[in-house]
């Protein structure tokens, strides 16, 4: 492939050789499919494995769960997506969708026209998204990643297994990463949980709050999807308590608006009578423990030899948050950090990674990244940042966004976007049973509207 690529110095263009490569991508959720997108774009040759037999990822609801429904069985089938029946977005559509893709009601079809609309319409748009595009002819569906590692000539063996489990070889110059990070369940230790009777479960496996009626819940958490269980869950249940991290240890609220939900400290232990002690001294009999404590990275397949290590989850070393600088740019992961818009920050990332493995783009050397990670990671140190935290990017998403578009040489993150998102992290903080229903944005979505006329007049 042959592009012609103007210097900087010189008034004439340049003709630099850009080179295509065979890339393989794991996973067809929102990261892969923008990544396939991008890594084609950029003239390379794409396969994407996904062990689905749809594309979609997270955005695919199943009321399947998992036989181990607290997650620590390794042996258990892994169901990939995390979804509740009810589960609505937390963003907005406008904020939500790539950026030269619009997340707008195509179809005067469209089942869900609201501003938060349910997970069947996200599942739509990434269909979409896919059709548009060209993906599926990119898919190989029903295709599970199990093995992926050097070989000669720093090449990348990836080994398949399909559906009938016969295994396939192949041999590829670069992986893109793209499994998911929302799977693989991180629960909370609690003394004395081994001999408490009771039924422990992880938010992976929830999907309907039926199964609750009339009993004791005991929720811990209080990331998004706690927020919505817990109100979910206080329909039929006939108590539910909160266990957060994040409140004062004497703190025992009612939740407000609600008779039977109640807010507390963290447990303090379970006893094999059935009870479980709040650090607030408070003692409840609990039929079941709900762990809404997240998750962890998980990369069973990858086999690097120790160069990249999930590490209390922290996935590194990576240059920011995609390369390992030793492997670069010929491994590299899209979609890891959290708290952040997903959809445009893989949109960015995926470009980033199609120029650098064209040659259209350039990294530092390795020993700059990884003198920019030490860096980083000793940032964070000094600021009592936990290691667990290394891609939470609440405080600075945009201006990584922002950087990524301007290395690749594409517009940033919109203004109105990240005002509306700020507004709306706001409101879901103070009125999370009516933030995604009742908005005063109305000049930003104005705004928004104008700028998607572009993309999709
Ligand atoms: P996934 O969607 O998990 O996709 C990974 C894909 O990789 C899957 O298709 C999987 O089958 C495949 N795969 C995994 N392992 C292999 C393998 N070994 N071989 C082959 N294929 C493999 N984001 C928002 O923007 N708005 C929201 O409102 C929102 N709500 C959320 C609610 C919940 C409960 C959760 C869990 C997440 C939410 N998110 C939300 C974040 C959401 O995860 C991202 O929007 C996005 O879907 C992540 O896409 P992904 O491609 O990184 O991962």
């Amino acid at each position: 492939m042959v592009n012609p690529v103007p210097t900087i110095q010189s008034n004439l263009p340049t003709i630099l050789p850009l080179h295509s490569r065979n890339v393989a991508v794991i996973g067809a959720g929102a990261a892969g499919l923008v990544a396939a997108r991008e890594l084609r774009r950029e003239g390379h040759k794409v396969v994407v494995l996904e062990k689905d037999n749809q594309i979609g990822g997270t955005w695919v609801y199943t009321p399947r769960v998992e036989t181990d429904p607290i997650g620590l069985d390794p042996g258990r089938e892994i169901i990939q997506s995390s979804l509740y029946s009810s589960l609505r977005t937390n963003l907005p559509r406008e904020v939500m969708g790539y950026m030269d893709y619009p997340f707008v009601s195509r179809n005067r079809g469209s089942v869900d026209p609201r501003r938060f609309p349910g997970h069947m319409e996200v599942s739509k748009y990434l269909k979409e998204f896919a059709r548009h595009f060209g993906i599926h002819e990119m898919v190989r569906y029903e295709t599970e990643v199990v093995n992926v590692g050097l070989v000669e000539n720093n090449k990348w063996k990836v080994r398949s297994k399909t559906r009938h489990d016969c295994y396939n070889d192949e041999i590829y110059d670069a992986v893109v990463v793209c499994n998911g990070h929302y799977t693989e369940p991180r629960i909370a230790d609690i003394p004395g949980i081994d001999s408490w009777p009771g039924k422990q479960m992880h938010s992976h496996n929830y999907r309907v709050p039926e199964p609750f009626q009339d009993q004791v819940v005991i929720l811990i958490g209080n990331s998004a999807s706690a927020v919505d269980i817990c109100r979910d869950i206080a329909g039929v249940a006939k108590e539910v308590y909160v266990a957060s991290r994040s409140v004062a240890d004497e703190t025992y609220e009612k939740q407000l608006g609600y008779d039977n939900i109640w807010l507390h400290p963290m447990i303090e232990s379970a006893r094999e009578d059935g009870t479980v002690v709040f650090r607030n001294g408070n003692v409840v009999l609990a039929d079941v423990i709900l762990h809404c404590t997240g998750y962890k990275y998980h990369f069973p397949f990858l086999d690097t030899n120790g160069t990249v290590t999930v590490d209390d989850n922290c996935v590194g070393p990576l240059y920011k948050h995609v390369f390992p600088p030793v492997l670069a740019p010929w491994l590299s992961f899209v979609g890891l950090p959290w708290k952040v818009v997903p959809f445009p920050l893989s949109e960015l990332q995926s470009k980033w990674i199609a120029g650098n493995l064209s040659g259209r783009l350039a990294l530092p050397s390795q020993e700059e990244m990884m003198e920019d990670v030490k860096a980083f990671y000793s940032k964070l140190e000094d600021s009592g940042i936990p290691k667990r935290y290394t891609h939470n990017m609440d405080s600075y998403q945009f201006d990584y966004d922002d950087r990524l578009a301007e290395q690749c040489g594409c517009p940033g993150i919109e203004k109105w976007r990240k005002q509306m998102y700020n507004a709306v992290s706001k409101k879901r903080r103070d009125r999370p049973e009516t933030y995604r229903d009742e908005w005063d944005d109305h000049d930003l979505i104005l705004e928004a509207e104008e700028d998607f006329i572009k993309y999709t007049s």
